[in-house]
Parts: structure tokens; sequence; C-alpha cells
């Protein structure tokens, strides 16, 4: 059963007082909090069995190493890969798409072919291809968004040709928060043989996710997005595209020997985990969705649903407000600004009442800019929230309009 007042007990943080005030936490879409048995399994870690793995033989090594591994088989299952060799363990989403950026550019990328980028992107979902494109003298193509926020997917036909290598799309998006498309695209890209990197930053934790039959070529996520510490993220690849793209960075762990003459890589998917990784992120990581796997994703999902369905509903009633991003198909994301009120004034306003959000361009530049604007207030909630939480940010947003509108 979902019950709500106890999840929340799960979560320490929700507990804390702000200006005297209970924490509404509602930046969520910037970092999730992390469960009591998250924080506990990081201590078990530091307390039972630190060591470094994949090196010594002692109990606690193999104690960490085991552990390490089985995080990677719990991604591997949570996302439905085929197998734990596609599921690498990087610092997070933005390393994962460097890593991609830089193999998959060595392997597939020659001068004029071309990489589609959405409008919508995060800025580690376009930077990391420019800088790409600039070594290998690669044409960068966006596919634009309308003033909803849906991808004009329409377009894809004509920009998709022959020289496009892959196209780059977020499950969710960070800013407008519309759940893109994504059998479409897949459909599209692969009838012309063009490869798809799904961005899951802000979709993992809200949607259901199948990358084998969804049939994603790579898709990369962040733990700290997903209730598990920052310094964690995933890049699935699947496996045949994996092997045949080189390492990004070389050191320990990523070979099986080195020599002047010849250095051989290790297997997949060492062999793009060089040097010391944050394992005991991963293994928080394990933690995390196994703790989603016992509140159940389907009754997360339904709860989401039900309180996305109020907010986006609530929300845009407030007086004077304006929805930016307003697509049928969302997750729990409200971007929005009141007419007359500087973005980070209403951000300070509403923290001094313990509702924390987000303001600003928030990492997606050409997403403001499409709608001729230098900043929002972006308040993004998950299944801890509640409806009273979205009701008090009503509240609080009226309330500081006042305030505001006085000065
Ligand atoms: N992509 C999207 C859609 C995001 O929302 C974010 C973070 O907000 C990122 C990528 C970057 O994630 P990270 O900073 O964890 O690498």
């Amino acid at each position: 059963m979902f019950d709500i007042e106890t999840i929340r007990t799960d979560f320490p943080i929700l507990d804390r007082e702000i200006y005297g005030q209970k924490l509404i936490y509602l930046d969520n879409a910037a970092t999730t909090q992390k469960p009591a048995r998250v924080i506990a399994k990081i201590k078990e870690v530091y307390e039972m069995y630190n060591s470094n793995i994949h090196r010594s033989v002692s109990k606690l090594a193999a104690t960490c190493t085991g552990e390490y591994e089985n995080a990677r088989k719990i991604v591997c299952e949570f996302i439905n890969a085929k197998n734990t060799s596609e599921i690498v363990f990087t610092s997070g989403t933005t390393a994962a798409i460097n890593l991609l950026a830089f193999a998959f550019g060595e392997k597939f990328v020659n001068s004029g072919d071309e990489i589609v980028v959405c409008e919508s992107e995060h800025h580690s979902n376009i930077v990391p291809w420019q800088l790409m494109c600039e070594r290998k003298n690669a044409v960068l193509k966006v596919l634009p968004f309308d003033d909803r926020g849906d991808l004009k997917t329409e377009l894809l036909d004509e920009l998709l040709t022959e020289r496009t290598r892959l196209i780059c799309v977020a499950q969710a998006t960070n800013v407008l928060g519309t759940v893109n498309p994504l059998d479409l695209i897949v459909k599209k890209a692969h009838e012309k043989g063009v490869y798809v990197l799904v961005d899951g930053a802000q979709g993992i934790q809200h949607l259901k996710t199948d990358v084998t039959t969804s049939d994603f070529d790579f898709y990369v996520f962040s733990g700290h997005k997903i209730y598990a510490p920052t310094g964690i993220g995933i890049l699935y690849g699947k496996e045949n595209l994996l092997e045949q793209l080189p390492p990004w960075q070389g050191g320990g762990d990523m070979v099986k020997s080195v020599s002047f003459a010849k250095t051989r890589y290790s297997d997949l998917p060492l062999k793009f985990e060089a040097g010391t990784s944050n394992y005991v992120g991963a293994i928080a990581l394990g933690e995390a969705l196994s703790y989603l796997i016992y509140i159940g994703m389907e009754n997360i999902h339904s709860y989401e649903k039900n309180l996305t369905d109020y907010a986006l509903e609530k929300i845009p009633s407030v007086p004077g407000i304006t929805i930016y991003g307003t697509s049928e198909n969302k997750v729990g994301i409200a971007s929005f600004l009141i007419e007359g009120i500087h973005h980070a004034d209403m951000g300070e306003i509403l923290d001094k009442m313990g509702i924390a959000v987000r303001t600003g361009r928030m990492c997606a530049d050409p997403t403001v800019q499409h709608f001729d604007l230098t900043g929002l207030v972006r308040a993004s909630w998950t299944f801890y929230n509640t409806k009273q939480e979205i009701d008090k940010l009503c509240e609080g947003i009226e309330k500081a309009t006042k305030i505001l509108k006085q000065d």
C-alpha cells in the first residue's frame, strides 16, 4: 500500500524547518532528497567493508566489489537492459554524455556528418555535441519545439538525412516538463539508420523505462535525481555499440594489461570505468532503486499522475501567472512567471516561506531564449510531495506577488 505519511517519514530532511516553517521541497528536478535507508547504506559501506573494488583479495574488498556489481545488476533490471555489460557507471548524466560524445565521435562521426539535438535539451545534451562537432568538423542540427513545448516531430523526415549519425533527445525536459514522443523518434531515426541517445535525467524517476523494448541505443541518467547520492550516474549502451567504441579515459581498472608495446583494454563495462570509481555512490544507487522497487514503481507512477493532474490544474489558476510548457504529456514540473515580477525575487520570497523552488535559466538557455525570457521560476514535485504542498505553493505565490507589487 502507498501511504504518503509513511513515505514522508522515509525522507528525514522533509521534517526540517526553514525560517521557522515546515520545509516544502519543490526543487526535485534539480535534485531529489534521500531516503534514510540510502543514507544508512553509505554509512554501512564506510563502517563495514570500505575497500577499493576489483583490486585486492581481502574480505573487505570482496564484499565491496560484490555490492558494487550487485548494484550494477539492480540498475540493469531496473531499466531492463539485456546484460550488465551494457551498464557503465559514470559520475552522472553530464559525464555519461561527454563520454559518449568523445567515443561515439571517434568511432562513427566523420567530417560533414550530422548530429541532431533538440531545442529543449539541457546544456549537458548540447555542449558535449558542440565540442564533438567542432573536433570532427561535423554539423549540429536542431529539432525545434512549439510554444506548448512539444517537439516539431513533423520536421524529422527532412532533418534526418543519410549524413545523420545520432539524435539526442530528453525523455522529459527539465524546464517545460514535456515527455517527448520517444517511440516515434526512435522509429523515424532507426528507419534512416540513425542512432538514438535518450537523456533520462528527468525521466527515469517519473516514467516507466525499458531500454530494450523501447530500442534506445544509448540511455543516460544521474543517481542524484533518483534519490541516490551525487557523483554517480549511468551510461547504458547496446552491447554491440559499446563494444565498437574506444575508451574515453585511460587508467586503472579499464585495462587487462599494459606495456609500452601494447595495452589491452578490459571487457565491457570496465573499459569505460577508468580509475577508482565512485563505488560508494554506486552501491547507494542500488539501494535507492531497491527502495523504489519496494514502494512499487506502479504505485509511484499513479500517485505522481494524480498529484501532477492536480498541480497542473491548480497552479495556472494563480492570478497573473503564465505557465511555460503546456504540453498534454508532462512530468511534475511547472515553470512560470508572474507578470511584472522578476523570477529571482519570487524565488527568494518563496524561500522565506519555507518553499524551495528553482529560478533562473536552468541550464537550458535555448529553451528560455525561445520564449524571449531571462529566466523562470520552476516548481517540481515527486512522490513524497502532497496536494497540500501544492496549495501552499499557490498561496505563497499570491502572497509573494502582493509583497513584491507593494515595493
Ligand atoms: N539532462 C537533464 C534533462 C537534466 O535535467 C540535467 C540536470 O538537471 C542534466 C542533464 C545534467 O545532470 P547532472 O548535472 O546530474 O549531470
